[in-house]
């Protein structure tokens, strides 16, 4: 359960810039040779996908998928409802899902054995934020930007009651 004020979180611009350079050059280095496919997870994922996909230097193709989450309650109600699909298929595809934040890890689980059944090539996960100690469901994220500790946060796209998602930095307060 969402505690208000437990924690303090704040990430800069700057730091958010740097680690996703970072980031980008793992999954190029990574993906050398090939075409990953880019599956971001909207609407909190929106700004960090148009980020992260600039600092890959391959050749890639992207699509767009939805899910129900929190709405404007700041708590998890456990269920998980595809909102969107993808308009691309997937099979034989490198597949990296890009995430905004791992909470529970219910949203990124159903979202990994939804893609696996379609049988891509491969499946990974980048996600810009994780709260392990908030984790109900173990779930593999191989390109992390920041782990965090238990605490709301808002900005560069994740949203507070649907606002802030305009914010240039993370915060929690
Ligand atoms: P999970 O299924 O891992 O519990 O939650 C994943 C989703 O919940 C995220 O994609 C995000 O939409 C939302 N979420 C989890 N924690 C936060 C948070 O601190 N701030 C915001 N804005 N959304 C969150």
């Amino acid at each position: 359960m969402f505690q208000p004020g437990k924690g303090r979180v704040q990430i800069s611009e700057a730091q958010i810039a740097e680690r996703i350079r970072a980031l980008g050059a793992a999954i190029r280095q990574d993906y050398a040779g090939q075409e990953p496919h880019l599956v971001c997870v909207l609407n909190g994922a929106f700004i960090f996908m148009a980020d992260l996909v600039r600092a890959i230097d391959l050749p890639l193709t992207l699509d767009f998928l939805a899910v129900s989450s929190y709405g404007n309650a700041e708590k998890s109600s456990g269920e998980v409802e595809l909102i969107k699909d993808l308009r691309l298929p997937i099979a034989g595809r490198q597949v990296i899902i890009v995430e905004d934040i791992v909470d529970t890890g219910i949203t990124l689980n159903y979202l990994l054995r939804l893609l696996e059944a379609r049988q891509p090539a491969s499946l990974r996960v980048a996600a810009l934020l994780s709260k392990p100690s908030r984790r109900q469901v173990e779930v593999p994220i191989h390109y992390l930007g920041f782990e965090i500790e238990d605490a709301f946060v808002y900005g560069y796209g994740l949203d507070r009651a649907q606002r802030d998602r305009n914010l240039p930095f993370i915060t929690s307060q």
